[in-house]
């Protein structure tokens, strides 16, 4: 029996419920097509004090949610401690806040996308409308706070699970809000497309999309990882005069360089030294570089123009060469040091623990610019289409990204190579 889109919206839940009287007890009023609800599929899941892939049956959606068939979800760094320990969790969940894939269903108040559509899910809804939305920071998108974390399947024991962040990622089938959808049109590997929603997305926004890089500026990249190869790229991609990374693992030191850096230093060598290095690097061949050589070295403080911070704190010790602070905090405190006074900094680490702190009248009136952003002030709508093209284009390297890929079984595997830093770019792909 068919229903107005404008009778739902009327009478919202309520009017959907009325027409999916077999909906499952316990959760909120569903709708049914009959042809998805009871499907099996399999998803990593947490659950007490292990994690296992396990098989799962599927809820029905929610009218304003899409069905999504994963092609490809990559494990990021921020999920390993949670995903990886052995502490009792009263609420089984399945990992990870990105993935991407195809639309299977969508729910009768779903516009955005259709069935058949491929699909980028990021870590961070956009609904246009919500106060952040309306002030250009749709990373912080308010939706974020009201999505609903409803279960969206049931274990074969009747448990009920649920995606982390709402969205998860690690499993065959993700149901999210619409708002969390960006429609991608390319045949482009589904394994590079994923690192859009997440780290390596994170990375070419902050460099281009929240403020932009000026072409010849100095910049330092801190933090060589699938977030910092992103800000390497940008930093490339806006003509930047100097791309210097800080990356203690070599390995990493290697792909930043292919990827767009121009010089690439271990911060384990450098020592307490490093800030010096960057002044230095940055003053170039002569002391008369400003005003076009007419006046001397201090007529402006030296240091980069432009600091993107991509340095994560250690959830454990990594099995490469390890940075030179686990807290991550000497990096923070290093990236104001480094930049000129005037310059910007964009901070694109999450869960710092601790502080730092700076001279007053430094931070005052000689000052630096400071952006934060939940994925580097990506704005999702408009950001990930454009990547897509410059992919295709051979000007974004996304291949050089993808480092490993696994199926669902190994996914385990997978977060432990993440979580040991032996790999770069580590993406759970699905036949
Ligand atoms: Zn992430
Ligand atoms: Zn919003």
């Amino acid at each position: 029996m068919p229903i107005s889109r404008r009778k739902m919206l009327t009478s919202g839940a309520a009017a959907a419920a009325a027409f999916a009287p077999q909906a499952a007890t316990g959760q909120a009023p569903a709708v049914l097509t009959g042809t998805n609800v009871g499907r099996r599929f399999k998803a990593f899941v947490r659950r007490g004090t292990g994690a296992s892939v396990e098989e799962l049956r599927l809820r029905a959606i929610q009218p304003n949610e899409v069905l999504v068939r994963s092609q490809a979800s990559a494990v990021c760094y921020t999920i390993v401690g949670g995903a990886l320990a052995t502490t009792n969790v009263a609420q089984a969940s399945i990992p990870n806040h990105s993935g991407m894939g195809v639309v299977e269903e969508v729910g009768p108040l779903v516009r955005r996308v259709k069935k058949g559509d491929r699909v980028v899910v990021p870590g961070t809804p956009q609904c246009g409308v919500c106060y952040q939305c309306l002030h250009g920071r749709a990373d912080w998108c308010q939706f974020l706070d009201t999505a609903p974390a409803h279960p969206l399947a049931d274990m074969a024991d009747g448990t009920p699970v649920i995606e982390q962040a709402g969205l998860g990622g690690l499993s065959e089938l993700m149901v999210v809000p619409e708002e969390y959808c960006c429609p991608v049109f390319t045949d482009l590997p589904a394994e590079q497309l994923t690192l859009l929603g997440d780290t390596v997305g994170t990375g070419l926004a902050a460099g281009r999309d929240l403020v932009q890089i000026e072409p010849g500026w100095n910049v330092v990249i801190q933090g060589a990882g699938p977030v910092g190869m992103g800000a390497i790229q940008a930093a490339r991609l806006q003509n930047a005069g100097q791309v210097i990374v800080i990356e203690p693992i070599r390995s990493r030191r290697e792909v930043a360089m292919k990827v767009g850096g121009t010089i690439a230093l271990d911060p384990n060598a450098e020592g307490n030294g490093l800030v010096a290095k960057i002044r230095t690097l940055c003053k170039a061949t002569t002391d008369r570089r400003y005003a076009g050589g007419r006046l001397g070295t201090n007529a402006v403080p030296d240091g980069a123009d432009f600091v993107i911070n991509a340095v994560g704190s250690d959830w454990f010790p990594p099995k490469v060469e390890a940075g030179p602070d686990p807290t991550a905090l000497v990096p923070l405190q290093e990236s104001f040091d480094m930049t000129r006074a005037g310059g910007h900094i964009v901070m694109l680490g999450v869960a710092w623990r601790g502080n730092v702190s700076f001279n007053a009248a430094q931070f005052s009136n000689r000052g630096r610019t400071f952006y934060s952003g939940q994925q580097g002030g990506l704005n999702m709508l408009r950001d990930i289409p454009r990547y897509v093209k410059m992919i295709e284009r051979g000007v974004i390297d996304m291949k050089s990204m993808v480092t490993a890929t696994y199926p669902i079984e190994r996914t385990r595997e997978a977060i432990q190579a993440v979580g040991d830093r032996t790999t770069l770019g580590a993406v759970i792909t699905f036949a």
